[in-house]
């Protein structure tokens, strides 16, 4: 062999293996794509429909993926009862009993409710996430990360902005409180 060759087999042996390291700490760091099955109707508004619906903060959010200060939200201080749907389209997208304290100021779920949500790869601020969007409409939900506690070990890093918490009961509850006479 050359002095070519055997520069050559070097380089693509270098390159084998950190394309493999990246691989391997991808898989740690990194939660894989998914597309979630779309429950009814897709929703498909235009930019000002959606600003019409939302408030500036939560149009920001969802169809401008921003990102709420930590611990301004409504809801990474929140432990009621309930289900949690998306802000724009109403399709129901974490439960309650899946929401842990993560200590990041955002609200926190360890799992979605249902294939609800698809993950997409996202590169922007020079940094590798995996970005969480409403199966349904689109919104920009927040990003998922993979140190989160057990069952899954994922952390699901929701923006409250984005979500509308419904108590379980929500019929019953609202009823309860419409009829003053009735305890
Ligand atoms: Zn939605």
């Amino acid at each position: 062999m050359t002095r070519v060759q055997i520069g050559a087999v070097l380089v693509g042996a270098t390159l084998l293996l950190v394309w493999g390291f990246i691989r391997v700490i991808s898989r740690w760091t990194i939660v894989p794509e998914h597309q979630a099955t779309i429950q009814g109707e897709r929703i498909t508004k235009s930019d000002e429909e959606w600003r019409q619906i939302l408030s500036p903060m939560q149009y920001y959010v969802t169809r401008q993926k921003g990102t709420e200060r930590a611990f301004t939200g409504e809801y990474w201080d929140h432990h009621e009862d309930g289900v949690y749907r998306c802000v724009c389209c109403g399709q129901v997208l974490f439960d309650s009993r899946t929401k842990f304290d993560s200590g990041t100021g955002w609200p926190s779920f360890w799992e979605p409710a249902g294939d609800c949500v698809s993950l997409l790869p996202d590169h922007s601020h020079l940094m590798v996430r995996t970005e969480v969007v409403c199966g349904r409409c689109g919104a920009h939900l927040g990003h998922v990360f993979p140190d989160g506690p057990p069952p899954t070990g994922r952390r699901y890093c929701m923006n409250s902005a984005a979500l509308k918490f419904e108590h379980r009961n929500a019929d019953s509850a609202s009823r309860a409180s419409t009829s003053p006479g009735q305890k």
